[in-house]
């Protein structure tokens, strides 16, 4: 399971935590003030993803690497568009004499395009960025891959969709047979769609295709987060292509619908346009994020009904 927890207080930019169970690994979207972000959690953090670079979503980095160096850990952060030289820039404002080459790397995914992501590296004393290749994924690990859409918010602006793997679950009580290795090679022939392959039961050779009623293939959870984002149309092309029919989404919901001119003027969305944008994607769950810090409490709680509304019209 995945699960998310928003780390900023009313009026901080935003940070979300996302972690996954049975597992100490975290990842962490944008670096808002996040108070409440624990040391425990930042030194969990094993992927950086960076929506964009405004202010509001990257001015707690330093806090995060502060945390992070000395660890030996290899990190990964994704970003938009020309994020290494922003990340090489921010850790070559500080002086480093003191650290060890070996006290971290971080390995930066710039993504260009959908298929395009340069991949650099980046390490103390010196943090002289090195290119290692292109590749035409994003991220995946042993939990999650990492699906994304880039919207245009006057500038590229990454959406995240966190995708848990498929887990595929073993009928014991459909089963007439003793428990035994066949049923890993079993579970291998049915992730790769291998119909014809020989499944030895008991020393009796069955065909692969014959005992795939005895799996459940489980659909992995899918979360996604979608930061500063304008309204238009290419963008919601964009956000149904990858978010479709996704588990939970938080949204960027910046302004009331009052507000909706500067929604316009800033390449923002506004309460009503991004509930009813997460219904025509069906989402199952939904929670607006990231408001205008001038707001007070009831303008977001305007935000919220106007957002869910949308979200909930026939
Ligand atoms: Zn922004
Ligand atoms: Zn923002």
């Amino acid at each position: 399971m995945i699960q998310a927890e928003i780390k900023s207080l009313l009026r901080e930019d935003i940070s979300i935590l996302i972690k996954i169970s049975n597992s100490g690994k975290h990842y962490l979207c944008d670096c808002g003030e996040a108070s409440l972000l624990t040391v425990k959690e930042i030194q969990s953090v094993s992927a950086i993803f960076i929506s964009h670079t405004h202010i509001d979503h990257f001015s707690n980095f330093d806090g995060i690497f502060r945390h992070q160096i000395g660890s030996g850990e290899k990190i990964v952060i994704c970003g938009p568009k020309n994020i290494h030289h922003q990340i090489e820039a921010r850790l070559k404002s500080y002086t480093w004499n003191l650290i060890d080459e070996n006290a971290i790397e971080y390995e930066i995914r710039e993504i260009v395009s959908k298929e395009e992501i340069n991949i650099y590296k980046i390490h103390p004393p010196h943090w002289n960025l090195e290119f290692v290749k292109t590749q035409n994924f994003l991220f995946e690990d042993e939990y999650v891959n990492v699906d994304f859409a880039i919207l245009d918010h006057k500038t590229d602006s990454v959406a995240y969709l966190f995708k848990e793997k498929d887990t595929i679950t073993f009928n014991e009580n459909a089963s007439g047979f003793r428990k035994g290795k066949w049923i890993s090679e079993l579970k291998t022939a049915f992730e790769n769609n291998d119909e014809d392959q020989e499944i030895e039961i008991e020393g009796t050779a069955c065909k692969a295709a014959d005992l795939f009623y005895l799996l459940t293939r489980n659909l992995g959870y899918r979360l996604g987060v979608i930061m500063d984002h304008a309204v238009d149309e290419e963008n919601y092309k964009k956000v149904k292509a990858v978010f479709n029919e996704a588990d939970l989404v938080y949204i960027e919901s910046f302004y009331k619908d009052s507000d909706q001119e500067f929604a316009k003027l800033n390449y923002h969305s506004f309460a009503s346009a991004s509930g009813k944008i997460m219904k025509d994607c069906q989402v199952k769950e939904t929670v607006p994020i990231h408001f205008s810090r001038r707001y007070t409490e009831s303008d977001i709680i305007e935000i919220e009904t106007v957002f869910y509304q949308a979200f909930r019209e026939n």
